[in-house]
C-alpha cells in the first residue's frame, strides 16, 4: 500500500461533465435519448457520476448516469 497513491475519492469529484460532450441522456419528455446541456453532477452512485442537464430539444431536466 503506497500511502502517497492520490485518494479515490478525490478524484471522483474532478471529473467536469463539459469536457465530455455531447451527453446523451433519455428525456421522459420526448421520450428519447437525447442530447444533453448543461450537464451537472449531482450525486456519485458507486463508479458512476449522477448527472443533470437540460434536455436540446424541450429544455426539461434530464437526469442520466456516466
Ligand atoms: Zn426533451
Amino acid at each position: 500500500m503506497d500511502p502517497k497513491a492520490p485518494m479515490r475519492t478525490s478524484a471522483a469529484w474532478s471529473f467536469d461533465p463539459s469536457t465530455k460532450t455531447p451527453l446523451l441522456g433519455y428525456c421522459p419528455n420526448c421520450r428519447q435519448s437525447v442530447i444533453v446541456l448543461k450537464a451537472r453532477i449531482v450525486g456519485v452512485a458507486g463508479d458512476q457520476y449522477l448527472l443533470e442537464g437540460n434536455c436540446k430539444r424541450c429544455g426539461e431536466p434530464v437526469p442520466f448516469s456516466v
